[in-house]
């Protein structure tokens, strides 16, 4: 594993009592060993792959014409 940054040593370290939306209190991630660059899996994530906008809003639009 690569730095992104620096280009560095990253060592996998295990992070704990972060806890995120997902619920998630144990992960695994990668801190780098020369600039301190923290990439986990949640981050990682989320740039490679953004969630869905939640459209919760079901409200059908009247369009009543009079
Ligand atoms: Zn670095």
């Amino acid at each position: 594993m690569e730095c992104t940054r620096c280009h560095g040593t990253m060592a996998q370290e295990v992070f704990d009592d972060l806890r995120d939306d997902t619920g998630t209190i144990y992960f695994s991630g990668w801190r780098c060993l020369i600039c301190g660059e923290i990439i986990d899996p949640v981050i990682a994530a989320h740039r490679t792959d953004r969630p869905k906008p939640l459209v919760g809003k079901n409200r059908t639009i009247s369009t009543g014409r009079r």
